[in-house]
């Protein structure tokens, strides 16, 4: 094993889809990362230590999957693509703390799965992954809505949704995604890397991202969260319209909802004339508890 490559060179990459016969597939958002220098960085970035339980995301052809059974306590990585398991049984079999399994994350029940496979469930887990970028968004409102909690969350995905995650108020980036993300976690993008080293490369450049549990919590909370994220979107769907011509079509157009809605406004001092991005994730908790309040919501 010494002398065999790590999987990640290209070299070593190229062969393994030689051998194989494996042509990515574009349905699963297949682009596979070759650059050892990229991978270990991302290692480093998501601090893994012997101590963490990890998920990966997507193995691919186990390039990740490799540098993270070197620094990790056991790793579980889930691959929708049937025909890359057994590839992976054979190039990840020098390592006995890394378990894969055929399945599609979105569907997956990861409570369950830590219980199954992890030996210790109770270490901290954090997940890991080079995203495929077709389902990034779903993916990540998966991790969140999950009762697991996630000591850290360290992924890659196309650079304009980094940016969508790391954006502050009144920025072109900054909405709904943006906000939900902050409800629960910090977020900060640790490095960008080129579109160069992937096969087959992406038309997009991307970023690595690190989330971690806030640490302060929220000085307001609202009174439903997912009512709270609806009301969020809603008041994201005309972006260059005013908070008040977004309102007027997430709540009302009737002269009394209207009258009421301008008073929860003076109420919380803020413009109808703002645009929505310009608010704060608290400024709009609390516009939506003030709506609700007053049975507009
Ligand atoms: N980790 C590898 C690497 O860095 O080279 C591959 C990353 S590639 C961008 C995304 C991987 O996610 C592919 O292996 C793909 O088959 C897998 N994938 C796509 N959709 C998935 C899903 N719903 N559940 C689990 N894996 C999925």
């Amino acid at each position: 094993m010494s002398n065999t490559p790590e999987i990640g060179s290209r070299t070593r990459t190229r062969a393994i889809m030689e051998k194989y016969g494996i042509h990515t597939k574009k349905s699963f958002g297949q682009n596979f990362l070759t650059d050892l220098n990229v991978l270990k960085n991302i290692v480093d970035a998501a601090e893994i230590t012997k101590e963490d339980n990890v998920i990966e995301i997507g193995p691919g052809i186990g390039a990740l999957t490799e540098q993270l059974a070197q620094a990790a306590g056991q790793v579980l990585a889930l691959e929708i693509d049937t025909d890359l398991i057994p590839v992976l049984g054979e190039v990840l079999e020098p390592y006995d703390n890394v378990k894969v399994v055929n399945q599609d994350v979105l569907q997956a029940n990861l409570p369950e799965l830590i219980k199954a496979e992890f030996t210790d469930p109770d270490k901290p887990i954090k997940v890991v992954a080079n995203l495929p970028y077709y389902i990034t968004s779903p993916i990540l409102m998966n991790l969140l809505a999950s009762p697991v909690e996630w000591s850290a969350i360290c992924v890659m995905m196309q650079k304009e949704v980094a940016e969508r995650l790391t954006a502050k108020p009144g920025t072109k980036q900054y909405g709904s995604l943006t906000l939900a993300i902050e409800y629960q976690m910090t977020a900060e993008i640790a490095f960008n890397v080129s579109r160069r080293v992937f096969v087959p490369a992406p038309n997009v450049d991307s970023a690595i991202v690190v989330l971690k549990p806030r640490v302060d919590e929220l000085p307001v909370k609202p009174f439903d969260k997912s009512k709270l994220f609806g009301f969020v979107r809603g008041c994201f769907s005309h972006r260059r319209k005013s908070l008040w011509n977004n309102l007027q079509s997430t709540i009302g157009k009737q002269p009394e909802t209207k009258e009421k809605m301008q008073e929860v406004l003076d109420q919380l001092e803020l413009s109808p004339q703002v645009r929505p991005e310009r608010l704060t994730l608290v400024e709009f908790i609390e516009l939506a508890n003030a709506l609700h309040e007053n049975n507009l919501m």
